[in-house]
């Protein structure tokens, strides 16, 4: 029998029930991503990827309100779904790096953190597309930024356990929660992020800041262009590109792919940080003397004015 809710290591209690395992199949069965360039009211089924570029905003977002609220761990020894999110709160990270460094082998992740971006698309879509009983947005644990879902649970389990994560239970065998110390509740932060971002970008039609999931901020989530805003959170603040895990896409990579087009590398202007973009980040530090790390920081970025 199943509960409705269970106690996390979250301080304001409950997150409601989701069944890891099926969401994953079906996201795993959904097919690779293709651009939408629409709403996210009007975003089709069944992959959650479809909202990459506005799930980074949301991520980028929340870090510029709580510094390194989330990391990623793609530097990890880890298989990544495509849909999967590389996201932890610091200490969930370093937990898991333990883990994985003891076990001595690679992780295969199918989902780690959930955007209110995705979460609102597995709402809608349900049982449409196999998706089983969802939370609504800010109520799924994978909004903690202290969950995972992992292939081959029974073994990691024993490393895991060594190092802050507890196993949810047989109901749910993939999902693994951090429950170790120095986490914070990231929930009002995730609704924050799109109330401030929508304002950004709607200064006309302002919403409430108040990092609370209510009408107002549901229509403005269903209302956010599916590969993000015009008026990105790096505009005020630059994240370092390069090629990660999803890759990154976005205004800031469109710019860079111009800037390395004038200075003369061959490169696609697609908006999204691939290996093509990659080799021509690279192939300019070398023309320039700076290390050869593909990583477009500050010092790459000056050459490039
Ligand atoms: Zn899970």
């Amino acid at each position: 029998m199943l509960d409705t809710t269970f106690n996390t290591s979250n301080p304001r209690g409950n997150f409601d029930f989701e069944p890891c395992f099926e969401i994953n199949e079906v996201e795993a069965n959904s097919g690779i991503r293709a651009s939408f360039n629409g709403l996210l009211q009007d975003a089709p089924g069944c992959s959650t990827s479809v909202v990459n570029g506005l799930s980074q905003q949301l991520i980028h977002q929340m870090n510029s309100i709580v510094p390194n609220a989330l990391v990623s761990f793609d530097d990890l020894n880890v298989e990544l779904e495509d849909a999967a999110f590389p996201f932890l709160q610091p200490s969930a990270k370093q937990g898991l790096q333990q883990a994985i460094l003891e076990r001595g082998i690679k992780m295969s992740v199918n989902s780690a953190y959930r955007t209110i971006a995705q979460q609102l698309l597995l709402c809608r879509w349900g049982s449409g597309c196999g998706y089983p009983v969802v939370a609504l947005p800010g109520q799924s644990n994978h909004q903690s930024g202290l969950a995972l879902d992992v292939e081959d649970p029974d073994g990691w389990q024993p490393f895991m356990e060594r190092h802050g994560w507890r196993r949810l239970g047989s109901f749910d065998p993939p999902h693994f929660d951090y429950v170790g110390a120095g986490t914070q509740d990231l929930r009002d932060t995730a609704m924050l992020a799109i109330q401030k971002l929508w304002n950004k970008n709607h200064p006309n039609a302002q919403i409430d800041e108040d990092g609370c999931y209510g009408s107002q901020t549901e229509n403005a989530l269903n209302r956010s262009p599916a590969m993000g805003f015009e008026k990105a959170p790096w505009d005020e603040k630059p994240r370092a590109l390069k090629l990660s895990r999803p890759m990154m896409e976005g205004s800031d990579v469109k710019r860079l792919q111009e800037s390395l087009k004038r200075a003369g590398m061959t490169v696609s202007i697609d908006w999204t940080f691939g290996p093509g973009t990659d080799k021509a980040v690279k192939e300019f530090q070398q023309k320039k003397g700076l290390k050869v790390d593909g990583i477009v920081g500050p010092k790459t970025l000056e050459k490039m004015a």
